[in-house]
């Protein structure tokens, strides 16, 4: 199924100038960026984008983190999109990530780990809506598609 998913160029990845390199690799995979834009996230929407760690004892400081510079909002879309970007990112902890993620590659944190992607099918189209507005989202024809897929793949 074509899906979109949300990835957020955290304020690390802006401050280590990987905003370029990253994206590549999104690029390179094949996915269609739909839509992007430079974002100041807030206390409010962080409340909202990371409710589900308001428990854990790090949620000021990631939330601070996630605040420290603009990120870069990013919505790619491809055949099963929100479990190949997961993939391309790695696990949360970047120490533990296999070479070859990008956190794997560019990251030695648990919390400045480059990318935020979204989880799954629900939480993509939640967060989507969250950080874009339906006119941010573009639906252009990818002009390499017939040569991304098979046409039975999607
Ligand atoms: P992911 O970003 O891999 O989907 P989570 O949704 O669990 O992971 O956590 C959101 C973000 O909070 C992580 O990307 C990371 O920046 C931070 N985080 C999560 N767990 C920890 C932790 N144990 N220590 C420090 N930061 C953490």
């Amino acid at each position: 199924m074509i899906e979109k998913t949300l990835v957020l160029l955290k304020p690390c990845t802006l401050q280590r100038s990987l905003i370029g390199e990253i994206i590549h690799r999104f690029e390179r995979k094949g996915l269609r960026l739909a839509g992007m834009k430079m974002m100041q996230l807030t206390d409010q929407l962080l409340n909202e984008h990371y409710a589900h760690l308001s428990a854990k004892p790090f949620f000021q400081r990631v939330k601070d983190s996630m605040m420290a510079a603009p990120v870069i909002a990013c919505c790619f879309e491809g055949v099963d999109a929100i479990q190949v970007v997961r993939q391309l990112a790695g696990p949360t902890n970047g120490r533990l990530a296999t070479p070859g993620t990008i956190r794997g590659d560019y990251s030695m944190s648990f919390q400045e780990n480059i990318v935020h992607t979204s989880d799954s099918l629900e939480t993509a189209v939640a967060e989507l809506n969250r950080f874009f507005k339906p006119d941010e989202i573009f639906d252009y024809k990818q002009v390499t598609f017939d040569y991304l897929y098979a046409n039975d793949e999607y």
